[in-house]
């Protein structure tokens, strides 16, 4: 057991500005060398490494062998095209990620000239004080000169997984925090004496947080069908080449045939236009406010099925003001805002001040020890430093005039934690020692044995405890929360919670957050569960959540949680329930009965002791502000504005990835579904290619992957957030979508085998650059049945996407260059078609605008919801 004994140090003045400037001079800066990151030219380089690049790099040279120059060079130059665009997406997600991992960097409380202050870890200098608490990442090699039941989890750097007791003043590192590692448990001070590379372990490199490199479940399933349709296409090719050469055809032009069918068949475009939509995806998020760690968080987000949230600071503002105090002899009423101590305490409308008020003196001098909180006046405003619920106890005692205690008489201190639900601090003055509680009234009553009524304590009866506690149901049904004072004479050293005087109750408001309301009506909207878990009374939580419009739910505590079966529990998460007074490990077990139940579970936390849960979530998210380093980094998701309604936002987000994956997924693989299609047929007719290698080559690489990744920023669809989540296994492709990939594959190649059949009397030459022109037009057009699966584009608008106006009108420029201008006509093997040819194409890509617009026009609403 750590002692008592452990001491506070009066807060010393930490470094100046100027010994800052010259400590970093000369150390540096506290970060490590980045690991390198891939530069432009290996990511350039990367492009052409895939299978089927390096398969047509092959095709060029055989070309060239063979004397096909010009097929060559082609084949080169769309090789060399599709790098390049393969370069400028992926370089964007690069930077938009590194951009997004730079937003996660951590903080640290320092004491530098006398002040506390909060500023980025890498600014730390050797000599800083720092001020570290339970949940803090250690940034730095670290000294402690102060301790209260510190414990450090090592595990990082040593594997072990229980905390370790670290004790200012012992030796080597039982006395010290290493780099790294974070704080498990209690409070410490210490001054920094290695950063960056110099700490021991050199770990803080994890700190800066890292964006999941792992690639995203959506982005595996859509790789493996890349990868197995494009081994089907190098076995079909295979056997074509072989079939062809049986029969006797030329062995060049059949190989040019199989390896045109291979480059049909495979999505070519598909995975990176996966991972830009996720990237920029990810930056439109962090936009609104939510972080994503990992990318699977998008994808995740946009099937979850039930949110799980904390009420203080998530569905409330976290800004609290004391507004009322209840103590045996009399109740007072306080007025004024958050930390600006101008207001006052009233007693039977009449101000009272400390001095003339014993029991409220004493209630406010507790108020004043037992807390970590101060108030600074900056620039003529006041200033909270601390926990929000601390700061208001301390703004009310300004308000009551009471005198400041002098911080060197605090001698001790057992550390707040949401599992006890209390903290005490012990402290000396004239008359002895007082030990000062604070915490939930329930818990602080349970230890205390008298209370105290005027300048008297009185002994604790059933009577008077039931008076207390209905003075603090009556503060809690009105949204209060509430916090228990007590205290009692102590021995030096005695740090025995039990035997209390209670001094009285303080109900402090935190009003919630006035968009929650709404967003929580549009989780319902869209299907999704709000369960509230809090730390927080039962009354307290039930009064804000009928606040914030929600059913009225059973209200359920920690100590009944954990006297029910797994099966009771899961049977009353069916129902609208709320969890009060929980402690952090209760969290894991909603989490897993939910899931047990095929939920997809969103989690939200913030103390260290929330990691479980939150890494145990479907989507763990973390606070930004409010929440510890451990949590954030257990977390996929960290709020920035710790807001709940960032989460359904971020819902909303996720939701519209995932329909736009959807979508172009199908656009893609329609396109290459009416070339395979055309292409087979074609060859089962017997007649001359239908549409040579490079032409192929130029459909699929140089224009599909551009206007998909314009689909991919397709807006968030009107009815988006009122369908039910998506079922967790759902394949992105279902029968659906494969019906309708065939059903424009089959128009497609009709249309353009029938331009090819038609044109053909007039030549090769001609026919070819008619049908490969017709199926240019075909996929292009066809892009605005896949903008919405559901909605005709005459409702979503025609032109609410300008990406893909602009992509289709750069394509359709770079086709009519690729028929008329010489160099391209010699490349692909085209000639200039006439106007009336073109009329004819334009006239048989009308049919893929007008009819699906008619089906989706005439599909009854709630049917078109459901698709
Ligand atoms: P939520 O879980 O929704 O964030 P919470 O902030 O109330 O709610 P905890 O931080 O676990 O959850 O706090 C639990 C209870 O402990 C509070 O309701 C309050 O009564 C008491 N409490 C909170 N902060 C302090 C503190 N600094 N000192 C003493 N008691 C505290």
């Amino acid at each position: 057991m750590p002692s008592a004994a452990e001491t506070f140090v009066p807060m010393p003045q930490g470094l100046t500005g100027e010994e800052v400037a010259a400590r970093r001079a000369e150390a540096g800066w506290n970060e490590l060398p980045r690991p390198p990151r891939d530069g432009p030219l290996r990511v350039l380089l990367r492009q052409f490494t895939g299978l089927l690049v390096l398969i047509l790099i092959a095709a060029a040279g055989i070309a060239l062998a063979l004397g096909e120059t010009v097929d060559a060079i082609a084949i080169g130059l769309v090789v060399a095209l599709n790098g390049i665009l393969g370069f400028v997406q992926e370089w964007r997600a690069e930077n938009a990620l590194e951009a997004l991992r730079s937003m996660l960097s951590p903080s640290v409380l320092v004491i530098r000239d006398g002040e506390e202050r909060v500023i980025p870890a890498r600014e730390l200098v050797p000599g800083d004080l720092v001020v570290l608490a339970a949940g803090d990442r250690v940034p730095a090699d670290v000294e402690l000169v102060a301790s209260t039941e510190l414990r450090a989890d090592e595990s990082v750097l040593t594997g072990e997984s229980l905390p370790v007791h670290k004790t200012a003043g012992a030796a080597e590192d039982a006395g010290r925090l290493l780099a790294g590692t974070a704080v498990a448990a209690g409070r410490g001070q210490g001054v920094v004496i290695a950063i960056g590379t110099e700490t021991a372990f050199g770990r803080i490199a994890e700190l800066t947080g890292s964006l999941g490199r792992k690639r995203t479940h959506l982005q595996v399933q859509l790789a493996k069908l890349a990868q197995q349709l494009g081994l089907a296409a190098l076995l079909i090719a295979a056997a074509i080449i072989a079939l062809g050469a049986a029969v006797g055809r030329p062995l060049f032009e059949m190989f040019m045939t199989g390896l045109s069918l291979a480059v049909a068949m495979v999505p070519e475009g598909l995975p990176a236009v996966v991972t830009i939509t996720l990237a920029l995806g990810a930056s439109a998020m962090a936009r609104r406010k939510a972080l994503a760690r990992r990318l699977q968080a998008a994808e995740t987000l946009g099937a979850a099925s039930v949110i799980c949230t904390d009420k203080t600071g998530t569905l409330t503002e976290n800004k609290m003001t004391a507004t009322r105090i209840w103590t045996p002899a009399a109740t007072y009423k306080v007025t004024g805002t958050g930390y600006d101590p101008a207001g006052h305490i009233a007693r039977d409308g009449q101000v009272v001040r400390a001095e003339g008020d014993p029991a409220l003196a004493a209630l406010l001098d507790t108020a004043l020890t037992c807390t970590h909180a101060h108030l600074r006046r900056a620039d003529g405003a006041w200033e909270m430093i601390g926990a929000p619920t601390e700061g208001a106890l301390v703004t009310l005692a300004y308000k009551g005039w009471a005198p400041l205690p002098d911080p060197d008489a605090q001698v001790a201190e057992t550390p707040f934690s949401s599992e006890r639900k209390r903290m005490s601090v012990l402290s000396r003055s004239a008359d002895g020692h007082v030990l000062h509680v604070k915490g939930a009234p329930e818990v602080v009553l349970e230890h205390c044995i008298d209370l105290r009524s005027g300048a008297d304590a009185q002994p604790l009866t059933e009577a008077t405890r039931a008076e207390v506690l209905d003075a603090y149901q009556a503060m809690a049904a009105e949204g209060l929360r509430v916090i228990a004072l007590a205290a009692r004479a102590a021995a030096p050293g005695d740090m025995d919670e039990s035997g209390l005087t209670l001094l009285g109750l303080i109900g402090l408001i935190d009003p919630p957050r006035p968009e929650v309301r709404q967003a929580i009506a549009g989780a319902r909207a869209a299907g999704i569960r709000v369960i509230v878990i809090t730390g927080d009374s039962a009354v307290t939580a039930a009064a804000i959540a009928a606040e914030l419009g929600m059913e009225q739910p059973r209200c359920v505590e920690g100590a009944e949680l954990e006297a029910i079966s797994d099966a009771a529990l899961e049977e009353m998460l069916e129902g609208d329930v709320l969890f009060a007074r929980t402690l952090p490990e209760h969290k894991m077990r909603i989490v897993a009965a939910l899931q047990a139940r095929g939920q997809i579970v969103a989690m939200t936390g913030d103390g260290v002791n929330d990691a479980p849960a939150l890494k145990r979530a479907d989507i763990g998210i973390a606070m930004g502000i409010r929440g510890t380093d451990v949590s954030k980094d257990a977390s996929d998701l960290v709020l920035l504005d710790d807001n709940f309604a960032t989460i359904v936002a971020a819902i909303a987000e996720g939701r519209r990835q995932f329909d736009n994956v959807a979508k172009f997924v199908r656009y893609l693989l329609a396109s290459n579904a009416g070339e395979v299609i055309a292409i087979v047929v074609n060859l089962i007719v017997g007649g001359p290619l239908i549409f040579l290698a490079t032409q192929i080559l130029w459909m699929n690489l140089v224009t599909d992957g551009v206007t998909a990744v314009a689909l991919g920023l397709e807006k968030g669809e009107r009815g988006q957030m009122e369908r039910p989540p998506r079922k967790r296994d759902a394949p992105i492709l279902g029968l659906g979508g494969l019906g309708l990939i065939v059903a424009f594959g089959c128009y497609t190649a009709g249309a353009s085998l029938w331009l090819f059949y038609t044109m053909l009397p007039l030549g090769e030459d001609i026919a070819r650059t008619v049908a490969f022109t017709g199926m240019v037009v075909f996929e292009k057009v066809s892009v605005f049945a896949f903008r919405s699966l559901r909605e005709p584009c005459w409702r979503i608008g025609w032109f609410s996407n300008p990406f893909l106006l602009l992509a289709l009108g750069v394509t359709l420029a770079l086709q009519v260059l690729a028929i008329t201008w010489p160099p391209l006509q010699l490349l692909l093997h085209t000639t200039t078609p006439r106007l009336e040819h073109l009329g004819l194409v334009a006239l048989l890509a009308l049919p893929l605008i007008i009819v699906p617009e008619l089906i989706k026009s005439l599909r009854p609403r709630h049917r078109a919801a459901e698709a």
